[in-house]
């Protein structure tokens, strides 16, 4: 099983989300790039699984007063559905505007020193949703007095995924029970970074002088 969640159209070594392994998740909440609001989609090439979904999205029932599978209220409601059809009809265009905007950062941020865009294998179809940065360590400004300076300009760039789930209180009880150090690694580094259609392409080379500022410059420490 595969957490898909925001890779509507993209490909992986060639091949189109949705097909890797037993099933895909898919999330299309509203901050993903296909979005019905909320909702999401569990894609399968499995029959029984697919059945056993469908059953379990319905409270497992199978007719009439008759529930043989554990389930939940998973359907999909109306308005959302019809969000996702329009959404559906203006996805190209949306996945070009989210183009347009990374490649600015990636031209801009390639020779600011301390940060490092993530970037998009030309190889595969991406969706350019994500605008990822790692800031390097160490370096002048730290990944959290970036997002404090981009914060202060009304920027808002987000740290992700961080903390990781296993070092949240609610999934590890008092202590943190595993150690990932690599994932550890990557969520201190990166910083997410405005993008999207009702970005404007000037909002882009603002937030880029933004980073080269406080890249370049550094923060004094008190
Ligand atoms: C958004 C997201 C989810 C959760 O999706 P929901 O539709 O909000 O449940 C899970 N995993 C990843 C990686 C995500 O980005």
């Amino acid at each position: 099983m595969f957490d898909a969640a925001h890779a509507y159209r993209c490909t992986h070594r060639g091949k189109r989300i949705g097909s890797f392994g037993a099933c895909e998740v898919l999330s299309f909440h509203a901050t993903k790039v296909f979005n019905t609001l909320e909702g999401g989609a569990v894609v399968t090439n499995d029959d029984v699984l697919a059945d056993t979904m469908r059953l379990m999205r319905n409270f497992g029932f199978a007719g009439y007063d008759n529930v043989i599978h554990d389930g939940t209220n998973g359907k999909m409601v109306e308005a959302s559905a019809a969000m996702g059809l329009t959404n559906l009809e203006a996805l190209s265009s949306f996945v070009e505007a989210n183009r347009i905007r990374y490649e600015i950062y990636r031209d801009r941020l390639a020779d600011v020193p301390g940060v490092e865009l993530v970037l998009y294998d030309e190889r595969e179809e991406n969706n350019y949703h994500y605008i990822v940065a790692a800031v390097d360590i160490p370096s002048r400004v730290t990944r959290d007095q970036l997002i404090d300076v981009l914060h202060a300009e009304n920027i808002l760039a987000r740290k992700y995924f961080w903390p990781g789930c296993h070092r949240m209180k609610t999934y590890t009880g008092t202590a943190p029970t595993v150690s990932l150090q690599h994932t550890e690694q990557v969520a201190e580094r990166n910083i997410v970074l405005p993008s999207g259609p009702s970005l404007t392409v000037d909002d882009v080379h603002l937030i880029c002088d933004v980073i080269a500022f406080a890249c370049e410059r550094g923060i004094e420490h008190p």
